[in-house]
């Protein structure tokens, strides 16, 4: 993984911590029981790169069992009913070939066309920060975190155009704990239950420019974006929307505040009702477009059973 800025300065602290403790000889034995640790840490975790991950971090993520859990894929399939935005053409997929050969065998290949950024999808910090990673480099590890699942379905049910708030995190917090270092901050909004039906996802199913202006959806107010950011280093974050910012926002502020940070958005998830508010991992796995400023994702929750 190549760091971030803010997790660069994290780790020259730990070792600055490292150097000034082994100064004393039982501060020197106390760093050798945290290599020990360490050590062992390793060891557990030799499984592979994602188990490793998942134990460095917490104990609740280290509890979680890939093999073990209910899945839960948090990915729309794409077709000719995949929304995207009013501005956009929708997914395309050709079919080159589905018959039997002359040989005896079945073959079947098609060809797709898509969008970036249309059904469940990610958006890579370069979606809206000339200088952020495009989705090809972002660091697998930046994927991958604790769920947190913030519910304000019941506050945008006649609210709409609602923006998903500070105090509503912090309402969070009180009732869930804090949410914690490289969580998967994902907004349940309850919108998802609308999907695929334009009218009522997207609040119109005006295509085109003028369809823009009429967009109706909730999303996360800017000063939450930069608060989960700076105040609590989340990994990523998602919506059962079709934007991280709300429909009737036109400046993005979320977005530009996420990306200036180099916090990816995943938007249009599905089955946000299945995971639970916290305890499930969260692993998102972007089609890998040199370049790209987003791009389709496949995106699974593992829910300890
Ligand atoms: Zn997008």
């Amino acid at each position: 993984m190549k760091p971030s800025p803010r997790r660069r300065r994290r780790s020259a602290d730990a070792v600055g911590e490292n150097d000034r403790a082994a100064a004393t000889p039982a501060a020197a034995r106390r760093v050798g029981r945290r290599a020990v640790t360490r050590v062992m840490i390793g060891i557990i975790a030799v499984v592979g790169s994602v188990a490793t991950m998942l134990a460095s971090r917490s104990a609740a993520a280290a509890a979680v069992s890939l093999t073990n859990g209910t899945i839960v894929d948090l990915s729309y399939a794409y077709d000719e009913t995949t929304i995207f935005w009013p501005t956009e053409e929708g997914f395309k997929l050709e079919r080159e070939h589905g018959e039997v050969t002359e040989k005896g065998y079945y073959y079947a290949s098609n060809k797709f066309c898509t969008p970036e950024h249309g059904g469940t999808h990610i958006d890579a910090p370069l979606h809206f920060n000339a200088a952020g990673k495009s989705v090809d480099a972002l660091p697998l590890e930046q994927l991958i975190g604790d769920a947190v699942v913030v519910d304000v379905s019941d506050i945008v049910a006649d609210k709409p155009d609602y923006q998903v708030r500070v105090p509503d995190l912090r309402t969070w917090e009180s009732a869930h704990g804090r949410i914690p270092h490289h969580a998967i901050v994902l907004l349940r909004t309850g919108f998802g239950k609308r999907w695929p039906d334009r009218a009522t996802y997207l609040g119109t199913d005006e295509r085109g420019a003028g369809g823009v202006a009429k967009l109706h959806f909730p999303g996360l107010h800017p000063d939450a974006a930069r608060w989960l950011v700076s105040e609590r280093e989340i990994n990523a974050v998602g919506i059962d929307t079709a934007s991280i910012d709300y429909g009737q926002s036109t400046m993005f502020e979320s977005h530009v505040a996420l990306f200036a940070q180099g916090v990816p958005a995943f938007e249009n998830l599905a089955n946000l009702d299945r995971v639970p508010v916290r305890g499930a991992t969260v692993i998102a796995l972007p089609m890998k477009i040199r370049g790209g400023s987003g791009g389709p994702l496949r995106i699974i929750a593992v829910v300890p059973r």
